[in-house]
């Protein structure tokens, strides 16, 4: 017989979370994977595959269901978020901005706010977009310049956001904007919810990225950009918490982004070194080659470990932030050794734009960078931990 308490961690998925994976596996595989290197070449925004994916309820899946929408949790998300990723993680992100939009209006928006900018979206498929970095600040978010000074009942906001994903299809921005010039980081900064046909907003030219080219990526400018008050996120000068707060729910879906797009490029490894014969057998009997099969899925089995325990976390309403910068930072650097040892079992095809791994190659890239550095997750991680070893005491 188990010993007493060997039951009390689950691995399963529920019916419900299997019938949602089947449902955006299916999505990823038939709809999405035979568009994504067309989608690559020609950067083009990929619409027809978002309404499709808003349709099904693959979009916006958090949003709670007294705001219209399935109300899912965060693991759920995770689940969704890898099988997407499966198909074309610039698919993927494009959706996934959405998700990082909302996370501030979740963490800290009112009843009304919820109302005007979460539910319309589960009306039509809009989009909106989250609005920190600036050319001056990416991973020292303090040092960021746009500012919002009150006059009356309302905010006028000046300045620039750069690497804005979904910036130019955006029907809404979440705007970090400084308030107070004289406080500390955690203090200084306040969060706008700013609707896109506000006047003095300029979108820019669409970025021409590495990789995930068809996730629309711009720098944004704001000249006078006039916000009513109760446009306002939370307290004024909370901004800075309440952006990096919105991490602790979309880093899990972001790492098994990763995970899948690492998954993807291990099967395709795997299937190519079946077939290509050398020395007189398939690639995949050469031990050499075996064995980068192998290390590819144990990560991918530890990365979506870590997804999963960080958005189980995050359910719980148990901290999570140390997790799920651990699950981004590990999942991100593991997709590119999976993508470049991917590669290098296609040999000379794998270098090739006929053969799909030199575009995961491309696409893993980001991860590393995105909503975080790899190196701002391990500055978290260590802060976190040096402050309380018993996060990581079982
Ligand atoms: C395709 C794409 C999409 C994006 N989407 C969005 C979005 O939707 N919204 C948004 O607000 N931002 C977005 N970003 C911005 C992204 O989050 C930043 O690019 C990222 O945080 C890094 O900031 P940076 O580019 O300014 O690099 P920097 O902060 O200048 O960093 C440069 C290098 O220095 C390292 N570094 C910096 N500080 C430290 C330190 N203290 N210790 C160790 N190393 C350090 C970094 O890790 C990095 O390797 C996106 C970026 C890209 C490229």
């Amino acid at each position: 017989m188990a010993p007493a308490g060997t039951r009390s961690i689950s691995f399963a998925l529920t019916d419900d979370q299997k019938a949602m994976q089947k449902l955006a596996r299916d999505f990823a595989v038939n709809e999405v994977m035979p568009k994504a290197a067309e989608l690559d070449r020609t950067m083009e925004y990929p619409e027809d595959l978002f309404k499709k994916a808003w349709e099904l309820g693959l979009v916006n899946s958090h949003i709670p269901q007294e705001y219209g929408g399935l109300g899912l949790h965060a693991l759920d998300g995770v689940i969704i978020a890898e099988e997407l990723a499966y198909g074309c993680t610039g698919v993927m992100t494009a959706m996934e901005a959405n998700s990082l939009a909302q996370a501030p209006v979740l963490v800290a928006g009112n009843d009304e706010q919820k109302k005007r900018f979460l539910a319309p979206m589960t009306e039509e498929p809009l989009k909106a977009a989250y609005g920190v970095t600036e050319p001056g600040a990416g991973s020292d978010v303090s040092g960021a310049k746009t500012k919002a000074v009150k006059k009356g009942d309302d905010w006028v906001i000046n300045g620039n956001k750069m690497w804005i994903t979904n910036g130019g299809v955006a029907d809404w921005f979440f705007v970090l904007a400084k308030t107070d010039d004289t406080a500390a980081a955690g203090k200084a900064f306040t969060g706008f919810l700013v609707p896109r046909d506000t006047p003095g907003i300029t979108v820019g030219r669409k970025e021409i990225n590495m990789g995930q080219r068809c996730s629309d990526t711009r720098g944004i400018s704001f000249e006078d950009v006039v916000v009513p008050d109760k446009y306002r996120l939370g307290e004024e000068g909370y901004g800075f918490k309440i952006a990096m707060k919105a991490f602790d729910f979309t880093r899990p879906p972001v790492a098994a982004g990763a995970v899948g797009l690492a998954r993807r490029a291990m099967d395709e490894a795997m299937k190519y070194s079946m077939e290509r014969k050398t020395f007189g057998v398939p690639i995949a009997q050469h031990q050499a080659v075996a064995f980068k099969i192998a290390d590819m899925a144990t990560g991918i089995e530890a990365g979506r470990m870590l997804a999963y325990k960080s958005a189980w976390l995050a359910d719980q309403g148990l901290p999570n932030t140390h997790v799920a910068s651990m699950a981004k930072r590990f999942a991100a650097d593991h997709c590119q050794q999976v993508t470049y040892e991917a590669v290098q079992v296609f040999g000379g095809a794998g270098f090739n734009t006929e053969y799909p791994v030199e575009k995961l190659m491309r696409d893993a890239r980001i991860y590393a960078i995105y909503e975080g550095t790899s190196e701002i997750q391990r500055l978290i991680i260590s802060r976190l931990i040096f402050g309380n070893h018993d996060l990581v005491t079982p």
